[in-house]
């Protein structure tokens, strides 16, 4: 097979994994790559936005993961690319001043190390024969070795590791071959400390996925996890990636279930709205409002949820208010409290226009702020 007819099926299957941040929303979704196939516009955790060309080493895997496509037991065109095919390709892109980075995963090839040998060659090779001095981002494989993870993020910019589900009784039920405590939080502890102690200077961010209706976990399972990836293990990013129907085995939740793909993408709508309230926010996991079921609300947006059930906190005086207070307010985002800050040195406002938002944000807000 030729390199760029193996690029294409090998950047097809990278789509599903978006702990690069291409496709964290319902627009990206529809959105195709840059040049049609491998090049994905994308924003990076360190922020900024960029292109890179996303793909697979190899699409073989010895894996089992009952929602992934790619799983051993499937029947799909199989293929891979040498180390050193995939880095002169990229150079080529980047010589022509088409990308600005790579990111780099793989299917199980033999073993976890195998395959942490052969995306780490790819990224050495970049680095050490080609001076390439840019972004790359190097997917760990679960269950690689403390060696491979060292040296991985010795070369990559951001790494990262998909913990995939909020526990491991939840990854059992998808996945036999993955330990859970063994081959995913123990590797995402070890990243952290090496981060921290020993990677510090080349300020390496860390990622991570969540596969979100196929192992019928909750959103507050999953909220949980985040919170806790965030403050303990200090994750750049957390992304959730809605399961998409008819991709894995028959029997896991989301196939059985019959459940709608558009509510799918909803409820991963409303995880990235949580994300951001954590993120940006300063909400806690007691802030975050579930149903009875442990699921989000799927008509409401979690920060409207949380105003209507605190009617002792409104309303809100919008020229007194600090910037936590101004940021509980339904239609105001951290844009828009910084700036409403930076006014108020030098006067006050008197009415919902001053404020310039547009007109849904406008009618958001009337329930909730005064202004005197
Ligand atoms: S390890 Fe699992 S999720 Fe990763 S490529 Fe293989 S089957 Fe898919």
């Amino acid at each position: 097979m030729e390199t760029i007819e193996k690029l294409k099926i090998l950047s097809q299957d990278s789509q599903y994994d978006l702990a690069c941040a291409c496709g964290t929303t319902k627009e990206d979704r529809r959105r195709r790559g840059l040049d049609g196939k491998w090049l994905y516009p994308v924003t990076l955790p360190q922020g900024g936005y960029s292109i890179l060309l996303k793909t697979l080493l190899s699409n073989h895997c010895l894996s089992d993961c009952k929602y992934c496509p790619l799983r051993a037991e499937n029947n799909i065109i199989r293929c891979s690319l040498q180390p050193e095919e995939l880095a002169k390709i990229f150079i080529e892109y980047v010589i022509k001043n088409k990308v600005a980075g790579i990111f780099l995963s793989s299917g199980v090839i033999g073993s976890a190390d195998n395959t942490m040998d052969k995306i780490n060659s790819t990224a050495k090779i970049i680095r050490e024969k080609y001076k390439y001095k840019g972004y790359i981002h190097l997917k760990i494989i679960p269950g690689a070795s403390d060696a491979a993870i060292e040296e991985s993020l010795s070369l990559a910019n951001t790494v990262s590791l998909n913990i995939e589900t909020p526990g491991q009784n939840r990854l059992k039920k998808l996945s036999l071959n993955k330990n859970y405590l063994n081959d995913i939080i123990r590797p995402l502890k070890l990243i952290s400390k090496l981060i921290e102690e020993k990677f510090a200077h080349k300020k390496v961010k860390c990622t991570t996925q969540f596969i979100v209706g196929a192992s019928d976990e909750t959103d507050s399972e999953i909220i949980n996890y985040t919170f806790n990836l965030y403050n303990k293990l200090r994750l750049q990013r957390v992304y959730f990636s809605a399961y998409q129907k008819g991709l894995g085995d028959s029997s896991i939740p989301a196939e059985q279930k019959d459940i709608n793909p558009h509510a799918l993408l909803n409820r991963e709508h409303r995880l990235y709205q949580v994300d951001f309230l954590i993120r940006k926010y300063n909400f806690k996991f007691q802030d975050i409002i579930f149903e009875s079921n442990g699921n989000l609300s799927l008509d409401k947006d979690p920060k409207l949820t949380w105003a209507e059930q605190h009617p002792e906190f409104f309303p809100v005086n919008i020229n007194k208010a600090d910037k936590w207070t101004l940021l509980r307010i339904p239609g105001i985002g951290p844009k828009t409290a910084e700036l409403i800050l930076k006014n108020r040195r030098y006067r006050n406002f008197s009415c919902y226009e001053e404020l310039g938002l547009n007109r849904n944000n406008t009618e958001k807000i009337k329930k909730f702020v005064i202004f005197s």
